[in-house]
């Protein structure tokens, strides 16, 4: 599919997949946060009945429109959330939002996959420090800023 080569190209962690480290402990990648994505699975279920589409893309699925917009203000009504990854599950409010956040949302579940089920707790801290710093709980989060330099590398790379 051609969706599916982009995605390899641009994803850096989808290029890794075979590398080092490879057989089971893919399979870690996916256990490790699973609570977190069977929240995300159940969230995209809603999404699909109300009308939403619900895709695979790279070692993600990706739900959007349908109730997807209301479940991200429900999540956060203080926050005008575009999108939000839960484990292995990318909510988006529309499938435009998603294609655009695409790289930025990826980089979350590779995020997922190293922290598990510690993740949200973990970015809770780092937003915590970031303010305690001086800084912005959300653009001076370090999982918010390498998924920022991802996005941003993607872009370059399809200038080319
Ligand atoms: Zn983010």
């Amino acid at each position: 599919m051609r969706i599916g080569s982009a995605s390899k190209r641009f994803v850096p962690h989808l290029q890794n997949n075979n590398a080092a480290g490879g057989g089971y402990l893919k399979y870690l990648k996916v256990i490790w946060p699973l609570p977190i994505t069977a929240f995300g699975l159940m969230l995209a279920g809603i999404v699909q009945i109300t009308g939403g589409a619900c895709k695979r893309y790279g070692n993600a699925l990706e739900a959007s429109n349908g109730a997807a917009s209301r479940l991200l203000w429900l999540m956060n009504p203080w926050a005008d959330i575009e999108a939000i990854t839960l484990g292995h599950v990318i909510l988006a409010r529309d499938l435009a939002t998603a294609k655009r956040l695409r790289i930025h949302e990826h980089t979350h579940v590779r995020q997922y996959e190293r922290w598990g089920v510690i993740f949200p707790f973990a970015y809770l801290a780092s937003s915590a420090l970031a303010v305690m710093k001086g800084g912005d709980a959300y653009r001076d989060n370090v999982f918010e800023r390498e998924a920022f330099e991802a996005q941003f590398f993607q872009r370059e790379n399809t200038k080319l």
